[in-house]
């Protein structure tokens, strides 16, 4: 089976800006020991502005392009030397690809980015993809990292997306208003009436949302991926989620 896991800012990183450390480990040693039972992941991973932020001591996410790229060029690093500290102790190699949209666009670009996917994987590599946010401005940006994981899955034809995200899931009301708002644990089409439940921004440091997220099911669920939106929180729920056990919101077309 293949996976594609993307794990958003506010599960790598505090409030802070600074490492989780302790959720990063977990994610690295799930993740390890799921590759070790025969299945091939591919990451796709958020945070290297909001860790440039924290590492810079900067008060907050930078809203000037040129500060933004800056703090990611710092924070790309950081996370890829994390990634690659916690993997090595599982014996895992891992292998760091930034794309923009205009890598998407070009036939030619989108077919490298793919073969060395594939490459990557028939070597035994975790791929970590993030977008190159050092360079990517408004006109070639894919934007979100929700969106990117699904064009990732929809070019090696992944049979899951799981995004690691600080909700447990899609819910008939937004839950940090409405107590009486329910989790719903299958969805078949990404209609207007999805959408509908779906509102506005996450997190502080990211850039997705509930929008982001049904926006990278409708790309899923064309392709034959199934995905699932599950809280980072519990990392280790990636187990009962390859095991197709019910867990969070899954979108699955019938
Ligand atoms: N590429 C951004 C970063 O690494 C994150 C985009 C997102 O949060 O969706 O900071």
């Amino acid at each position: 089976m293949r996976t594609v896991v993307k794990i958003g800012t506010s599960t790598l990183a505090h409030a802070t800006g600074h490492l989780n450390i302790r959720r990063v480990e977990e994610i690295c040693k799930i993740i390890s020991d799921i590759k070790n039972a025969g299945h091939e992941i591919i990451m796709v991973s958020s945070g290297a502005i909001g860790m440039g932020v924290g590492k810079l001591g900067l008060p907050g996410r930078p809203n000037d392009i040129p500060t933004k790229q800056a703090s990611a060029a710092v924070g790309q690093c950081e996370l890829m030397y994390v990634y690659d500290k916690l993997f090595s102790e599982y014996n895992h190699t891992v292998g760091q690809l930034l794309i923009t949209g205009a890598d998407i666009e070009s036939e030619t670009r989108h077919n490298n980015f793919s073969n060395t996917l594939s490459r990557l994987l028939e070597l035994g590599a975790i791929p970590i993809i993030n977008e190159n946010d050092t360079v990517a401005t408004d006109e070639i940006v894919i934007g979100d990292n929700d969106t990117l994981a699904a064009i990732v899955a929809k070019s090696v034809k992944a049979d899951l997306l799981v995004l690691l995200s600080d909700i447990d899931g899609l819910y008939t009301a937004d839950p940090h208003k409405n107590p009486d708002a329910k989790l719903i644990q299958e969805v078949n089409e990404v209609s207007a009436e999805i959408y509908e439940l779906a509102s506005g921004k996450g997190s502080e440091l990211g850039t997705g949302g509930m929008v982001t997220k049904l926006n990278a099911a409708k790309i899923c669920l064309e392709s034959g991926c199934q995905m699932v939106i599950t809280n980072g929180d519990h990392p280790e729920n990636l187990y009962s989620i390859i095991d197709g056990e019910s867990v969070g919101t899954r979108f699955i077309a019938k």
